[in-house]
């Protein structure tokens, strides 16, 4: 349920209303808007009719059931758009944000040389895996610690915040240790043990879409992240499986407008993985600023033919810089900025 304050209602009234909502057994989550202030009852709804009689109370305007499933990441909870602020980088505003960089981070040289080009074309976050899901236990795991070490390295030189991707439960207090953003991929969508544990955690989170994740299930997972407490969740389609062959995922651009639709979290799009091919991936890319992405993530290489991992879907760093120059064009035709 939700408690829709009235305009002028008091910080008095507004903790009045929390004490009771926690009193009557749920958990009070407080929404403060610019018009008005909503506080979520979370928790078992059968005995609803205790919290509607709060709408007897002093500035409460109304008590409302909340139809979606989730709750926090829905726009019944909160109307305006979320704006992730990491380390001055907005995301969610009007500006888009790109993240670029490798798939893993194999040696200094590589995340230098690849951090530099993207920074010097336009890219405001470094991304780089060293804890990789691979498909089969003999492929390139990544460099783990070491990996984070260089990612921290190469983002203080360059002055980007970077994401990088955390598998475990077990690693997530040392990946939140160096990270700015913590990826949850598309793997783990639904490792619910993973989601509780970052939920606990400071930093924003990048959530991808599971590959054969529902809209809905995907912000359910988000929910997960939001109900521990951290409602800085940035949502990542990165395509599904579908019965097509020819490109490694189906990009599912149409999620933008239907996630837009139903939560206030910002959303960004992965045309790397979202296709597979680097011949793809700046049309994707794009599209999905026409659609309305407030960011993309994309897979840059300084020599992608010797990829430790994604090395087909990778960008050169002068293929990365022209994609840049499109995306700004498409960025200021859909009255966004890039
Ligand atoms: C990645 O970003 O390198 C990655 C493994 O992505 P996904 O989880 O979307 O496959
Ligand atoms: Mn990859």
């Amino acid at each position: 349920m939700i408690i829709v304050m009235q305009g002028n209602a008091t910080e008095q009234d507004i903790e009045d209303v929390v004490k009771r909502v926690e009193k009557f057994g749920y958990a009070a989550k407080v929404l403060s808007g610019e018009l008005r202030t909503v506080i979520a009852a979370l928790g078992d709804a059968r005995d609803k009719e205790r919290l509607q009689s709060l709408e007897s109370l002093n500035h409460v305007e109304s008590v409302m059931p909340i139809l979606k499933p989730y709750k926090l990441c829905s726009r019944e909870v909160r109307a305006e758009k979320t704006i992730i602020d990491v380390n001055g980088v907005k995301i969610g505003g009007k500006k888009l944000v790109v993240m670029a960089g490798p798939c893993s981070v194999e040696s200094q040289e590589q995340l230098t040389e690849t951090g530099n080009s993207v920074k010097k074309a336009g890219a405001e976050i470094l991304r780089g895996g060293a804890f990789k899901p691979r498909t089969s236990p003999y492929s390139f795991q990544g460099m783990e610690e070491e990996g984070l070490k260089l990612l921290k390295e190469v983002s203080e030189a360059t002055g980007m915040p970077f994401v990088t991707e955390v598998m475990n439960p077990r690693e997530v207090e040392l990946v939140h240790r160096y990270a700015d953003i913590i990826q949850i991929g598309a793997r783990n969508v639904q490792n619910f043990s993973l989601l509780k544990e970052v939920g606990k955690m400071e930093k924003p989170i990048l959530l991808k879409r599971g590959l054969a994740t529902t809209i809905d299930e995907w912000l359910m997972s988000a929910e997960y992240i939001l109900s521990e407490g951290n409602d800085k969740v940035i949502l990542c389609e990165r395509g599904i499986r579908t019965f097509e062959k020819a490109t490694r995922n189906t990009l599912d651009l149409s999620a933008i407008p239907v996630v837009k639709e139903k939560s206030h979290l910002p959303v960004i799009v992965d045309p790397s993985h979202g296709t597979g091919y680097w011949q793809y991936v700046e049309t994707m890319s794009l599209a999905a600023v026409a659609a309305g992405a407030d960011g993309l993530m994309i897979e840059v290489h300084w020599k992608p033919e010797e990829a430790f991992s994604d090395g087909p879907q990778s960008l050169k760093p002068e293929k990365f810089a022209a994609l840049m120059d499109k995306v700004r064009k498409v960025a200021e035709s859909v009255g966004r900025e890039a």
